[in-house]
């Protein structure tokens, strides 16, 4: 469960996100990933705010990982294959 209060500052988090992720469409997802410490790993509900965020990592696309710039264009390679080639 996430939970935005305000202008977006302060969000609640559970362990495991339940968002579906949007398919594939061929154009970049972009995305801002933030590292937060937690006091206590052992809770199942995180305060996630500005007193204990860490770094900020982005904008990035979540499908290619190419960095955002402003000559990047909408079209998107899509995930990099992991598989060897025959
Ligand atoms: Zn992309």
């Amino acid at each position: 469960m996430r939970a935005a209060v305000g202008a977006g500052v302060k969000v609640e988090a559970t362990h495991k996100h339940h968002t579906q992720l949007p398919g594939f469409t061929g154009r970049h997802l972009w995305t801002v990933m933030g590292v937060w410490q937690v006091a206590d790993p052992a809770r199942v509900r995180h305060e996630l705010d500005l007193e204990n965020l860490l770094t900020l990592e982005g904008p990035r696309c979540l499908h290619c990982e190419q960095p955002w710039r402003a000559t990047i264009g909408a079209h998107c390679p899509g995930p990099l294959s992991t598989e060897a080639t025959p």
